[in-house]
């Protein structure tokens, strides 16, 4: 059996999935990361693309550092890189449809720990999980990316709010987690500030079905995506899978895109279910 190339973290509602290419049969299928034994490469290369419902791999399998596609597999499916990274339109420069739709600003919590994003609207609750936030609020709803962006450093700025969650404040928030009531005084509070600055932010909405059982024992320790991996699976939530072999491990399942992975198992091939 040949290595199997990551190519992306996917989550269907709740579930994850890893997908990955097989290239001794062309297809692209689920790989289940639950059965935990399995190696991961050092290198990593190019995920490739996709062109109307077909994947196709990089022409060239070129080794990326600090991404996981290379310029010209990304060019081939977005326009415009540079607004990808940092809006610059609202999609009357780039031409893509990518800046021109509606964009959420939202109030998410892991934990106590609150942060401000942007993301599509159509994606919002998609993007919650991904993150692995335990509740979200939307703050504003605005057309084009580049308002969109603007309006969540002013909110930032307004209210001294985080743009990121540190990955060691995840895993903190899984071992000790915030009470449902903690999280809305929490809200409670910014949403009182929100409004003095003319917002009027949505309820808040709870995410409580992801696959994995919390609290956790104890604190989990980070690995590196690279070497082997081999355990019990304990859970997902977010980008984490937390799996027991004597302490708890959290690997991050973001970084095994561009990987391969090769596996001692048979594993039957998992059709992929989780296409948005
Ligand atoms: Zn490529
Ligand atoms: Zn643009």
């Amino acid at each position: 059996m040949s290595d199997l190339h990551a190519i992306s973290l996917d989550w269907q509602d709740f579930r994850p999935c890893l997908v990955v290419y097989d290239k001794d049969t062309g297809e692209v299928s689920d790989f289940d990361f639950w059965a935990v034994d399995f190696n991961v490469s050092h290198e990593s290369r190019c995920v490739g693309s996709w062109h109307g419902g077909e994947y196709v791999p990089c022409p060239d399998s070129l080794i990326v550092k600090g991404g996981s596609v290379c310029d010209s597999c990304a060019s081939a499916f977005i326009a415009d890189l540079d607004c990808v990274f940092e809006p610059r339109c609202n999609g009357e420069e780039c031409g893509m449809q990518f800046c021109a739709q509606e964009h959420a600003i939202y109030l998410a919590f892991h934990g106590h720990v609150a942060k401000v994003g942007l993301t599509a609207s159509r994606r919002l609750k998609q993007r919650m999980i991904e993150q692995g936030a335990d509740a979200y609020s939307v703050i504003a709803k605005v057309k084009g990316r580049k308002a969109a962006r603007t309006m969540e450093i002013a909110i930032a700025d307004e209210l001294s709010l985080r743009q990121r969650v540190r990955e060691i404040e995840s895993l903190a928030a899984m071992t000790e987690p915030s009470s449902d009531e903690e999280i809305e005084a929490d809200f409670a509070g910014l949403a009182e500030r929100l409004e003095n600055f003319g917002h009027s932010p949505s309820e808040l909405r709870f995410l409580e079905n992801y696959p994995i059982r919390l609290p956790l024992k104890r604190m989990p320790g980070m690995v590196k995506p690279g070497g082997r991996h081999r355990g019990k699976a304990i859970g997902v939530k977010g980008k984490f899978l937390i799996y027991e072999n004597g302490g708890l491990n959290a690997l991050n399942l973001q970084y095994l895109a561009g990987r391969f992975i090769s596996d001692g198992r048979e594993r039957a091939a998992r059709p992929l279910e989780c296409w948005q």
